[in-house]
């Protein structure tokens, strides 16, 4: 049986005729820039995230890089953000002429470690950058403290955690911005690329706004270099007949990541992380570690991603991830992995260097890989999934 990764066209077959409809509306009302369709979106998606403003914008990358811009970050500044992370969060700080001062993560969560990144700051420190990975929430109130102790800006990329909470509170609501993404991929996938800004500072929300739209109020007239930002209206159109299933999607990706988690803790070899070694781990050629959602957040799963550690009896050259990845691929299994080389270690970034070691970054990069768990997935093929794990475990003793 093959299993794809993610399937799209499950999700968005049942809702056709709605989204046909939504995109005839568009057509008809002429309005092919902003307007009412996104601001609607607007306060949809803000209310979501519990913050005052939304502002739609083109993608989760400019929601980062507007967000930056509104904050006046640029050359000589520098700004902290994890190395495992997807590139666009250090890519925005690279953009802005900031240097980008790469921080290590917490081995449970994947998430920017709080103990690892106070040193990092500086009397140039302007900003830093918790990235939800996979859906949970970062350390929020250990970097919140640090934060406000040196007068950071904290900019939430919760481009994967649209609807996760940090103890209750929803991501997006918690630091200075929230930056979404609605890319196909996430849990909100739109149709094509769009993200969203939240903030809860109303004056910093409005030069966003301005900034999204080249700086300019009135229209010709710039007191700041802003860009094109627009979030455009036929995917705020489109986004909208999705946005109230988000929970319901939300809800079968946690199931189905319950299920790992269950059925996979019996499988020997395999165990829930909790971000040390084990001895059993030792003993094994390969150790699986299953990802738990810190107690208190509520994780959305945009990935479920699992580690796979290397043990004694491991003599092969590639990982054991690697060599997990082709066995799934030979099975018709899909997979991906989520990062495999850290920011700190990118070619583009050298520049800004030498960059601090980051050994649980880079341990992240070669041990992780995340597993189909779209909401859509069946019973069939989770089971296909888990009973390839628990072969591969077998093997791999
Ligand atoms: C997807 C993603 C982004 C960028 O979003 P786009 O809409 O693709 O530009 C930024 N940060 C993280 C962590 C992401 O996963």
């Amino acid at each position: 049986m093959s299993v794809p990764l993610l399937d799209l066209k499950r999700q968005n077959a049942p809702l056709r005729a709605e989204l046909l409809q939504a995109f005839e509306r568009v057509l008809d009302s002429g309005q092919y820039i902003l307007g009412k369709e996104v601001e609607q979106f607007e306060r949809a998606g803000a209310a979501l995230a519990g913050a005052r403003h939304g502002v739609g914008v083109a993608s989760g990358t400019d929601a980062i890089l507007l967000a930056l811009m509104a904050l006046g970050i640029g050359p000589g500044d520098e700004v902290i953000c994890p190395s495992f992370t997807f590139f666009a969060t250090a890519g925005c700080i690279a953009r802005t002429g900031a240097r980008p001062v790469f921080a290590d993560s917490c081995a449970v969560c994947f998430n920017l470690d709080p103990q690892s990144f106070e040193h990092l700051i500086s009397p140039r420190t302007k900003a830093v950058i918790p990235v939800h990975l996979f859906g949970q929430a970062a350390h929020m109130r250990e970097i919140m403290q640090v934060a406000r102790a040196h007068q950071l800006a904290v900019i939430e990329d919760a481009a994967q955690a649209l609807g996760a909470a940090y103890q209750g509170e929803p991501v997006g609501s918690i630091g200075t911005f929230g930056t979404f993404s609605f890319f196909p991929s996430k849990n909100l996938g739109g149709f094509g690329d769009s993200g969203l800004l939240t903030a809860n500072d109303d004056g910093l929300a409005e030069k966003a706004r301005l900034l999204r739209s080249h700086g300019a109020k009135p229209k010709y007239f710039h007191k700041m270099v802003g860009g094109n930002f627009r979030m455009d209206p036929i995917h705020a159109a489109l986004l909208s007949v999705k946005l109230p299933h988000l929970g319901e999607y939300s809800r079968g990706r946690n199931a189905h990541a319950c299920k790992y988690n269950t059925r996979l803790a019996e499988v020997a070899g395999a165990a829930v992380n909790n971000g040390f070694s084990r001895p059993e781990m030792e003993e094994r050629a390969a150790f699986l570690l299953l990802p738990a959602p810190h107690d208190g957040n509520t994780h959305i799963w945009n990935q479920y991603t699992v580690r796979v550690v290397p043990g004694r009896g491991w003599v092969r050259p590639e990982t054991p991830r690697d060599a997990l990845r082709s066995f799934l691929q030979e099975r018709g299994i899909g997979s991906e992995i989520y990062y495999p080389r850290p920011m700190h270690q990118q070619e583009c970034f050298a520049y800004a260097g030498p960059h601090a070691a980051l050994p649980v970054c880079e341990r992240l990069a070669r041990e992780s890989v995340s597993l189909p768990v779209f909401p859509e997935l069946t019973a069939e093929e989770q089971d296909a999934t888990i009973a390839a794990l628990a072969d591969f475990l077998a093997q791999n003793r």
